[in-house]
């Protein structure tokens, strides 16, 4: 049995104490042991973080970016073992897999723009032989805690900007997919990265509470479920530190009745049902607006949900999606579905029995479509984080638009329409913070940002794009007046412009 420790000054260190069960979610195996990290361990990552964090923030930023930019050789290079890696803990595919990381990448890219991105701004004779300037400082000591459904992708939006602005940063990945970011951490330190600015403590609230409170550290970002991160923003808050909490979601799409049909069934069977419907950007609810509409709808996605494959990444490309990450993930699932059923949603198709042959014990959920859901049901109201997309039927445009409005989570949302006057409509007025026009997951490109509204975001900046790194550094601001402006004598009063 394989056990993984944590990343710490340079060297993978066994945990001392607790652990937690690591699974193959395909075969419902245990096959690793991850440490649980304590206050302690992360004491030791934060001492050798300051200890190294002054030297790399005064390596020039061109030198930084190198780094970064090596290191893009080698996720390239490792891509297949990273991808393969990453399936066996998690469950996605392999393709899924790949994608995960190389959204990451992307992120890495653009932060090779950083001698850019952290240029100032100056101001030449703001005043008699005054200049003004201001520029873009690192914060010292970082930190994140990321979720098991994007392991290479969420930790690399959160580090390379962080260090890239030459942050030293503590990374707290899920403890139920921790080998792809301690195989992260090996490769940039390959890559050159000096020991004590990536390190990883796996573990669970222990340690999270042990960021929280450390004084050391000065940002905390997350991504995970609400509860969590409303948990988090309030105590790293009250700690005064900075924070950038982003949580669950529930993504309307509105189908208007002059959508091509077709395409989007299709859209809605990838967005839905895509990796297990374990994405914070999936589709959970189709709205189409009007029942013929709606009748169309269903005729053209039943067929197509019924057809998908479910099994192990194992068996190559012939699978549309894999197993949830646990039992439990399992067990609430099926609790949601059954409860759909007593509260009257129509299931479609129901593959909620369903078994992959010789990996019984896995922990699969087949594909489920609801009918009819209204929004007093918990299949309407609760993430549900599964392979399950609910059908509410909305009379009228504004009826729909009202549904993705008065939910709770502002994440993504997306209209599917020939109508432009309605799309721009939609985009103006939805307080949703990702808004796809015939695209059904619009997880924004590594250069603008990503952030929902509402529950799905607690605090201001949003993740990567120019946000990431006015979030990892502190904005300190000159005014110089040089010798030959001071030979009349103090001023008293508040200077002002003259
Ligand atoms: P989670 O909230 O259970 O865990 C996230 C992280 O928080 C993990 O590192 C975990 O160890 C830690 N954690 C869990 N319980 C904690 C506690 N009581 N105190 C302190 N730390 C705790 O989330 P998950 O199940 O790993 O991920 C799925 C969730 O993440 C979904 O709700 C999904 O919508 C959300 N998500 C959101 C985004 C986004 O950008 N908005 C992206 C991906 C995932």
């Amino acid at each position: 049995m394989e056990n993984i420790g944590h990343w710490i000054d340079g060297a993978q260190v066994s945990g001392s104490g607790r652990t937690a069960d690591v699974y193959n979610p395909a075969t419902g195996e245990v096959q690793a042991k991850v440490a649980l990290a304590s206050a302690s361990d992360l004491d030791r990552a934060v001492q050798a973080a300051a200890a190294a964090q002054p030297k790399w923030e005064a390596t020039n930023p061109q030198r930084r970016a190198r780094v970064l930019m090596k290191f893009v050789d080698l996720l390239n290079r490792d891509m297949d073992k990273l991808a393969e890696a990453l399936s066996r803990e998690h469950g996605k595919t392999l393709p899924d897999a790949a994608g995960d990381v190389q959204r990451g990448l992307e992120v890495v890219e653009f932060c090779i723009g950083a001698p850019h991105h952290l240029k100032g701004e100056f101001t030449d004779s703001a005043g008699p032989g005054i200049d003004m300037y201001s520029m873009r400082q690192a914060l010292g000591v970082t930190a994140g805690i990321t979720p098991f459904n994007f392991p290479a992708m969420i930790p690399m939006w959160m580090f390379a900007p962080a260090i890239a602005a030459g942050n030293a940063f503590i990374l707290k990945p899920s403890e139920r997919d921790p080998s792809v970011p301690m195989m992260l951490v090996e490769l940039l330190e390959e890559a050159g990265l000096p020991k004590g600015i990536l390190q990883v403590v796996n573990g669970d609230k222990e340690v999270v509470d042990a960021i929280l409170d450390h004084p050391v550290i000065q940002s905390v970002g997350f991504v995970g479920s609400t509860p969590i991160a409303a948990y988090i923003y309030e105590r790293a808050s009250a700690q005064g530190k900075r924070a950038q909490c982003f949580g669950g979601a529930k993504n309307h799409m509105i189908i208007m009745p002059d959508a091509d049909m077709e395409q989007a069934a299709d859209a809605l069977v990838g967005a839905g049902y895509g990796a297990a419907g374990e994405r914070c950007m999936a589709i959970s609810v189709a709205v189409p607006v009007g029942d013929e509409t709606a009748d169309r709808l269903i005729a053209a996605l039943a067929p197509k949900v019924e057809a998908l494959k479910v099994g192990p990444y194992s068996s190559g490309k012939d699978v549309d999606f894999g197993p949830v990450v646990t039992a439990a993930a399992k067990d609430n699932i099926l609790g949601l579905i059954q409860s759909g059923k007593d509260a009257g949603a129509k299931a479609v198709v129901d593959g909620s029995k369903m078994s992959v042959q010789g990996y019984e014990d896995g922990f699969f959920v087949g594909p489920v479509l609801f009918d009819h859901v209204t929004k007093d049901m918990d299949i309407y109201t609760k993430e549900i984080f599964g392979p399950v997309l609910s059908c509410v039927r909305a009379a009228d445009y504004e009826e729909a638009l009202g549904l993705a409005m008065d939910h709770e989570y502002g994440n993504g949302t997306a209209i599917f329409t020939r109508d432009g006057d309605a799309a721009r409509d939609f985009a103006k007025r939805v307080n949703v913070g990702m808004v796809g026009v015939n695209v059904p997951i619009p997880v924004p490109l590594a250069y603008h940002t990503f952030g929902g509204w509402k529950k799905s975001m607690f605090g201001d900046l949003n993740q990567h794009g120019p946000d990431a790194f006015k979030f990892y550094t502190r904005t300190k601001t000159v005014t110089a007046r040089w010798p030959s402006g001071i030979k009349e004598g103090g001023e008293f009063s508040i200077p002002v412009m003259e």
